[in-house]
Formats: C-alpha cells, sequence, structure tokens
C-alpha cells in the first residue's frame, strides 16, 4: 500500500469532524492513536518523516484540545495532513475556505512565530460561559492548575430569578441579556482574563518599569493582558514543576509527561522541500541516554540558544519516534549555572512558552519585591483567624515562589493553603453580593400568615396520601417562611416524581385559609390541565374554588376565568404566564408558586410581582443542582430540598445499547405496548438548529411507522404551535396514541402514567441531568418501566459516562456526575445567560469552603448590613466594584 493511501484513512474521521461546523469534533477520540498507526505505516511506506511528525504531533494536539474548542485543531491537523498528502475537495476546502481569524491563526501558522500546538495552543480565548480546555489526565511530573470555573454572578439576569431585583431590572429590559454572554472582542479577553481584584488595581506601575523589560517584550506580555504590577501578581502559575525531581533520560516514560535535563549534543534544521517547512531538532544527551527536541515552530533565535554544550530542563509529553524518546515543544528553561532553579518548585505559566518560562519568572520575582508589600488585606482579620487563612500577600508570594517544603501535590490540586485563602476570598464576596439581595427581598414587606400547626394539618387532610418526611420536613420550612413578615423567598428542588405538587397545593391551602389567593404558575397549557384536573379532584368538598387561565379555552372562557380572580371568588389560580399577563388582576394575592421555572422569563416575574403587595414565592425545580451550584445561583434564596421518593415506586430500569442494538429495543417496546402501555421514542436537539433535529425525529416517525404497523404513531417537536403539540400530547394521555416520537419537548412535568417505556436516540448528545429528566416522564406509574439509552457514541468516555444512569437513579447523583464531568458551564447549559468565571474557586474541589464563606457572608450582613464598620470597607468597595452594575447598595433597607 501506498503512502497516500494509508493517510487517507484520516479523511473519514477528519470529516466527521468538520461537519455541521465541527459540531462533532468533540465526538472523536483517540485520534492520536489512530494517527500514530497510520503514521507508522506511511513511515514504512516511505512518507516524509518531517511530514508525518507534524500530524503526529497534530493528532495529539487535537485530543488534548477540550471538548468545545475542537475547531482549530481540526483545521491544524487537515493542514498538517495536507502537507503530506492531497486532500479531498471537500476537507480542502474546510481549511481552504475563510475560516474566522482565532482558527486561522492556530491552523496555519507563520513559520517561526505561531502558537505552539501544546497545552498553549489551545488557550484561545473564549466565550464567557464556555468551558476552558479539559485538563490532560494528571499522571503527569508537572502538576496542573486548577480550572477557572465558569459561574454566574450574583445579581445578573436569570430567567428563573425571583425577587424585588427582577422588578427593578425589569424597568431596563435593554440589560435582559448579561453582556457576558455574548462574546467580548478577543482583545478585551485576553486583557480582562487577569483577575485584579479592585483593591489592587492601584498598583499599576506599568512592566516596562521592570528592569529589562523593553517596549518589544512588555508589548508582547500586553497581548497576554499583563501590562503592570498587579496582573503580573495576579496571574497564577498555571502548574509547578517539582524540580526536586528530575528524571534522567533513561527514566523518562513514554506516553507520560516527564522533566528531565541534559547537555546540547547537536542542533539542526531539517528542511521538507514537500511541505517547504523546515523544523528544528535538538539533541540533548545525559549519562544515560539522548532525547532528541522537535519544534515545527520556533524564533530564528531558538536555534542560537541551543549551543553545544549548554544544559536545559526540558519538560513535556515523551514519545517514542524512530525507537528514540523524543518531545515535541518542550518546555524549556536553561539551566542556571548557580543551579538556583534547580531543587524548587518552580512555577509554569500559561501562554509563556515562547517568551521563556525562566524569563517570565525573572519578572514575576522582581514584581513580587517591588509590590506585593502594597497589597491590602481584605479579610478581616477575625475571619481569618477563625478560618485559619493566610494573609493576600502571602498566598500570592507562595503561589509564584513555593516554599522548598511545599506540597506540590496539594498545589496541582489547587488544595494548597494558598488556594484555599484566594478561593475562599472569591467565595464571599460572591457571597455578600447574594446576601444583601436576600436582605434587599427580605426587607419588603409581606403578609404574616398564620402557619400554626392546626392550619398545617387541616392544609395536609386534603391529600390522599401520607406525605413523605421529605415532604414534610419542605412543608414546615414553607410554613415558617409564610409565617414571618417578610416575604417567602423559597427554592424547592425535588426529583422529578418526589411529590412536589402536593408541597405546592399545602402552601397554596395555607395561604388561602389564612384569607389570601394563590396562584400556581407553570411553563405550559398542557400542565395547567394536568394540575387544574388533580388538584380540582383534591378540593372537591371544600368549597375551594378554582379557576384555570388557559389561552386554549378561548378567550371567552378565559375572561370569565379572570373575572372571578378579579373578584375574588376563585381563591386558587392555575395557569400558564396569562395568569399574570396584562387584564389578569387579583383580589388580594398572597402566594404563587412556580413550577419547573426555568421556563420562564424575567418579564413574567416581574409582571407577576408588580401585581399588587409582593407576595410570598415559592419556586420548585425538578433538575436537581449540585448544593454547591445551588448556593451561587439561588444563593439569595432560601432552599429546600426533597431528597425522598414517595412510597411504592419501582425504579426505572435503564440500559444502554449500542446502535446495534436497536432491534432488541423495539423487541422490547413492542413487548410493552402489546401489555396496552405507551413509550416515547426521544431524538436529541443537535447544536440549536432545530431544524435537523425535526429531520431526525421526522425520519425516526417514518422508520419507526414501518417498524410498528398497526400501532399509533405520532410526533411532537419544538417548532410545533404550543396548541397543536398540545392537542398531540392529549391524545398521548388518552391512550389514543401508542408510540410518542419526539424531540426534547416532553422534558418538562408531562404525567402520563401508562407511558413505561423511552427510548433515548443518541444519548451521547445530552447531559445525564437531561436524560434524568427525560427518564423520569416514565415510571409515574406502578408498572415496571425501562429507559433504553442508545449510544451512537460508541465505547470510550460517552459509554462509561452512560454507565452511571444504569447505576443510579438518584438525580442529585447524577447531577454531582455530571458537573464533574461537564464543569458548570455546560452543566448549566446556554439556557443559562450571564455566565461568567470563577476565578480561584472551584465547585467541585471547594464545597466546603463555600460553605464556610457563605455562612460567614450572611453573619457578616447581618450584624453590618452596610458594610460600614472599617475593617469591612475594604469589603464593601470590593463588592460594589464587582456588582455594583448588577446591585445597588442602596437598594438595601
Ligand atoms: P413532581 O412534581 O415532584 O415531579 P408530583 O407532585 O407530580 O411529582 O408527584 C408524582 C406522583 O406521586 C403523583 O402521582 C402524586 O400523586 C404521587 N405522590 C406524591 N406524594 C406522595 C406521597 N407522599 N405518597 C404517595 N404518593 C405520592
Ligand atoms: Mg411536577
Amino acid at each position: 500500500m501506498d503512502a497516500a493511501t494509508i493517510l487517507a484513512e484520516l479523511f473519514g474521521p477528519l470529516r466527521f469532524a468538520t461537519r455541521d461546523g465541527f459540531a462533532r469534533a468533540a465526538n472523536l477520540r483517540d485520534v492520536g492513536r489512530l494517527a500514530q498507526s497510520v503514521v507508522r505505516r506511511a513511515g514504512e511506506a516511505g512518507a516524509d518523516p518531517c511530514a508525518l511528525e507534524r500530524i503526529q504531533a497534530a493528532a495529539s494536539a487535537f485530543d488534548a484540545a477540550g471538548p468545545s474548542s475542537k475547531e482549530a485543531p481540526t483545521r491544524a491537523l487537515l493542514a498538517a495532513l495536507g502537507a503530506a498528502v492531497r486532500l479531498p475537495d471537500d476537507l480542502a476546502a474546510v481549511i481552504g475556505g475563510k475560516p474566522p481569524a482565532e482558527s486561522a491563526r492556530e491552523a496555519r501558522p507563520t513559520p517561526g512565530r505561531a502558537p505552539m500546538p501544546n497545552a498553549e495552543a489551545q488557550s484561545v480565548p473564549r466565550a464567557a460561559g464556555q468551558l476552558p480546555p479539559k485538563a490532560a489526565p494528571a499522571r503527569e511530573a508537572q502538576t496542573k492548575a486548577p480550572r477557572a470555573a465558569s459561574l454566574p454572578l450574583p445579581g445578573m439576569e436569570r430567567a428563573h430569578e425571583a425577587g424585588p431585583s427582577t422588578r427593578r431590572k425589569a424597568s431596563a429590559p435593554g440589560r435582559r441579556k448579561a453582556p457576558a454572554v455574548e462574546a467580548p472582542e478577543p482583545e478585551s479577553i485576553g486583557r480582562s482574563r487577569i483577575p485584579v481584584p479592585a483593591f489592587a488595581a492601584g498598583i499599576d506601575t506599568p512592566v516596562e518599569e521592570v528592569h529589562g523589560v523593553g517596549p518589544q517584550l512588555a508589548a508582547s506580555l500586553a497581548k497576554k493582558g499583563i501590562s503592570n504590577f498587579a496582573q503580573v501578581l495576579y496571574n497564577l502559575p498555571r502548574a509547578w514543576q517539582d524540580r526536586r525531581r528530575v528524571a534522567t533520560i533513561r527514566e523518562l516514560a513514554p506516553g507520560a509527561k516527564g522533566l528531565t535535563r541534559g547537555e546540547v549534543l547537536e542542533c539542526r534544521e531539517i528542511y521538507n522541500p514537500r511541505s517547504r517547512k523546515r523544523m528544528l531538532r535538538v539533541v540533548l544527551g545525559d549519562p544515560t541516554g539522548r532525547l532528541a527536541l522537535t519544534f515545527f515552530h520556533y524564533w530564528p533565535s531558538t536555534a542560537r540558544r541551543f549551543q553545544q554544550g549548554k544544559r536545559f530542563f526540558a519538560w513535556g509529553e515523551v514519545k517514542l519516534f524512530g525507537g528514540q524518546k523524543q518531545i515535541v515543544h518542550p518546555e524549556l528553561e536553561e539551566e542556571e549555572p548557580d543551579a538556583a532553579g534547580a531543587g524548587r518548585i518552580v512555577p509554569v505559566y500559561r501562554g509563556m512558552d515562547e517568551l521563556g518560562q525562566g524569563r517570565y519568572r525573572g519578572i514575576v520575582e522582581r514584581v513580587l519585591e517591588e509590590a506585593l508589600e502594597r497589597i491590602p488585606e481584605i479579610l478581616p482579620e477575625a475571619l481569618r483567624r477563625a478560618r485559619g487563612l493566610v494573609g493576600e500577600a502571602e498566598a500570592l508570594r507562595a503561589l509564584h515562589l513555593p516554599p522548598a517544603d511545599a506540597n506540590v501535590e496539594a498545589l496541582a490540586a489547587g488544595v494548597s493553603p494558598w488556594h484555599r485563602r484566594l478561593a475562599y476570598e472569591e467565595f464571599l464576596l460572591l457571597s455578600i453580593g447574594l446576601a444583601l439581595k436576600a436582605r434587599g427581598i427580605q426587607v419588603e414587606p409581606g403578609h404574616r400568615f398564620d402557619t400554626s400547626p392546626a392550619r398545617v394539618e387541616e392544609a395536609l387532610s386534603v391529600l390522599p396520601f401520607k406525605p413523605t418526611g421529605a415532604q414534610r420536613r419542605a412543608i414546615e420550612a414553607i410554613a415558617a417562611d409564610m409565617a414571618q413578615p417578610s416575604p417567602m423567598n423559597r427554592l424547592l428542588q425535588g426529583d422529578v416524581g418526589s411529590g412536589k405538587t402536593a408541597v405546592a397545593l399545602v402552601a397554596c391551602l395555607l395561604a388561602i385559609k389564612d384569607g389570601r389567593q394563590a396562584a400556581l404558575m407553570v411553563p405550559t397549557e398542557l400542565l395547567a390541565e394536568q394540575h387544574h384536573r388533580g388538584i380540582g379532584k383534591l378540593l372537591e368538598g371544600t368549597g375551594i374554588e378554582i379557576a384555570l387561565l388557559a389561552t386554549g379555552r378561548g378567550q371567552k372562557a378565559l375572561s370569565a376565568a379572570r373575572e372571578r380572580v378579579a373578584s375574588g371568588s376563585a381563591r386558587l389560580a392555575i395557569g400558564t404566564h396569562a395568569l399574570f399577563s396584562e387584564g389578569s388582576t387579583f383580589r388580594e394575592l398572597g402566594l404563587v408558586v412556580i413550577d419547573e421555572q426555568h421556563r420562564f422569563g424575567v418579564e413574567q416575574r416581574a409582571d407577576l410581582i408588580s401585581k399588587g403587595v409582593r407576595p410570598d414565592v415559592l419556586v420548585m425545580t425538578a433538575t436537581p443542582i449540585p448544593r454547591t451550584l445551588a448556593l451561587v445561583l439561588h444563593g439569595e434564596l432560601g432552599q429546600t430540598v426533597i431528597d425522598e421518593l414517595p412510597p411504592g415506586r419501582t425504579p426505572v430500569v435503564t440500559k444502554v445499547v449500542g446502535a446495534k442494538g436497536r432491534e432488541k429495543v423495539w423487541t422490547a417496546i413492542e413487548a410493552q405496548l402489546a401489555q396496552g402501555r405507551q413509550a416515547y421514542v426521544v431524538y436529541p436537539l443537535i447544536e440549536e438548529s432545530e431544524r435537523s433535529d425535526l429531520e431526525d425525529a421526522t425520519r425516526g416517525l417514518a422508520t419507526l411507522r414501518e417498524r410498528f404497523p398497526g400501532r399509533r404513531l405520532d410526533l411532537v417537536h419544538g417548532r410545533m404551535k404550543a396548541e397543536e403539540r398540545d392537542v398531540v400530547m392529549s391524545a398521548f394521555r388518552a391512550g389514543e396514541v401508542d408510540l410518542l416520537v419526539s424531540t426534547t419537548v416532553v422534558e418538562v412535568g408531562v404525567d402520563v402514567p401508562n407511558a413505561s417505556a423511552m427510548v433515548i436516540e443518541h444519548a451521547e448528545r445530552f447531559g445525564l441531568s437531561q436524560l434524568h429528566q427525560l427518564r423520569g416522564r416514565v415510571g409515574r406509574g406502578a408498572a415496571k418501566s425501562f429507559c433504553f439509552l442508545v449510544d451512537h457514541g460508541g465505547e470510550g468516555r460517552s459509554r462509561s459516562r452512560l454507565d452511571v444512569m444504569e447505576r443510579t437513579t438518584d438525580g442529585f447523583a447524577i447531577a454531582e456526575a455530571d458537573l464533574e464531568i461537564r464543569g458548570p458551564g455546560e452543566f448549566l447549559g446556554t439556557r443559562q445567560a450571564g455566565v461568567t468565571e470563577l476565578a480561584f474557586g472551584d465547585l467541585a474541589r471547594d464545597a466546603r469552603l463555600l460553605e464556610q464563606a457563605r455562612e460567614d457572608a450572611f453573619a457578616l450582613v447581618r450584624s453590618d448590613p452596610d458594610l460600614s464598620r472599617p475593617e469591612h470597607r475594604l469589603l464593601e468597595k470590593e463588592v460594589f466594584a464587582r456588582f455594583a452594575t448588577r446591585m445597588s447598595l442602596a437598594q438595601v433597607g
């Protein structure tokens, strides 16, 4: 076989990766391994070794790139492949076309000064809210710094935010989309990436003041967002190299990252006439062996650095190429004659390889000397002592210059005392913002309800079952809130089927018995009808009148219902946002329950709250959110979790199957249908484009009609009008449809107990939490239910991820796993506007620290609501600086 044919094996995977605007590239894994085999065979077939090395390097860079930043490495790999073999036209068009500026820069670097295709190359500016590239496995000798996590800041607009702040913001509709969700210009990202706190912003001596930093160096630092001393101080290392342990060349293990040192034996440029590109090959040697260092991109000065006999530290991933150990684009540092760097833990900074880590380190050390003492201490002494936290200046110093006895593992994991200090500070500031916001809500006048135990028992008596312990606890928390003079603002989280409706009903009854009206707001007409029917049955004979405010029943019915609400004859109103749209008034609204809140927009909430006195608000969500995330997302709300399912449930049996196992799935579905049960088949939303989503579902419907002749099938999708959708759903509920093919619209609240099976196509494209939501649509009756996850992603990562679904039906466990796997940005999805980055804290890692900071923040605001005590002055300024555009302290009591 000739080399071209062998190399052509890479076309297929690359074509896959480029499809749908690179949307699928993230599903492509182990390209490095594939390339290895291709490169080896192509090499034997006589292909140019330089070109092959490039391909290998580009393939590894592809694997190393985070799931959201695969486009550039895909282009780079295509370019590398294109240098060795003629690309088919479609692939050539991908790199020949006009790629966005960002990718173009990466895909076709100008020789000599392009970003390197190693970890640095992926530090492309990202839109806020996207995840940073996934860290590589941590087995290397060098230790990675913690990643920043994406996070919303308090007070930013969110779709499910309730509270007076919403009303205030609603008057400025232009602000609804927080600017953070729009991709800022790369330039500004670069600059804003260094998280300098406001209290340190005054340390703005330009970097040029450092001896040895000229205009050119200053300019290249500025490109990385570093122009002044404060930015140097807060540009924390991304990793630490433990130079207390340097491997000999013999000890370097291929396939792992390693640090070694050696002497330059040779250095030469190799020219590849075919691709007309050069590479630089350096050989380091020590008494145990030889190590090749390969550079595809380098400065002319790079070559001059490697004079024979000079000694270097080299760090990077060790590979075997042609039987010799080599590192492509190693991190390098000349071994200082006095060996000051040896025996030390040295920091490694993002994006500084080109400049030279050692050189940048020198700058940092001089800035530390100059400026560290000017860093003020923002944390009150008492808090620091109570939580055992080091000072700000000490934390910065130790992160840049770890003491010789520092624990490198702790540094790597981001749990060193210095990390903890900075993370705590960040959490504290965030929590103070939330505490102020909560206080802003609390100082508004609300109604003090009578929620005595007798009243609670009376309300409970309408339920046809005994409440679970968790339901009872939730009711107690709500009753306590309602009894307060300040309005309730509580978030009730409970897994699908945990019985939130019953809790909501009890809350409504408490309000009604105390002479007020209650409103239950749901996202769809379908759910409104469902609740109207269910609650209506329970309230039969109590004399409590219910009004259904839904547009689906015609204008006349709606007007009549509104009339009854306005006059006060109806005590409970159930509906969609029609509840609070223009034309709806309440006589004495006391409580609003918002179900499945994430579907509601900010304005609707504002409408609602402007209807008279500030009502108590209970927000319910069936999307389990890990506690830490909930604390920052809904930090201003009181939170209750229903963590127990009503008795008698049989957990849904879940099976992950490959595409080949589909026929077995259909057989199982057929068996369910034969017993008179119903089933769902769900297709994913593909990358926002509802069109292809719809195509998939439509095609699926056609196929399934053939597979299930004689069964009644129908389709619902997101592009249908709400009424059309409701018609289909009602038919399904009534048992007139056996098999419902849908896009993800079934996710919210649909309750069809006779549906006992669900098939989810392309399960690998869903987040675990979303799969869990979908799965919750079955298993609502007594029958044993099934959920089949069809995994088209094959083995590997998606498989082990989906296995979590087989193992557990606990929504919180799944949410935690999801958060860990995908990080908060993706976990929250694009639904969450206003997502920005946590610079130092990590929700998964620092849960306890967050809880402590939150506790401290709320206590602090309780004791000093204006933050006017001298020891809180810096905190107050900082909170203001961070959140002032979104929240005004003046709003607070
Ligand atoms: P959620 O809204 O939290 O998903 P629902 O309120 O719809 O859950 O309740 C799911 C089902 O469980 C309903 O059919 C409801 O009647 C039933 N249920 C709720 N609480 C209990 C309980 N304590 N004991 C028995 N069944 C319950
Ligand atoms: Mg519900």
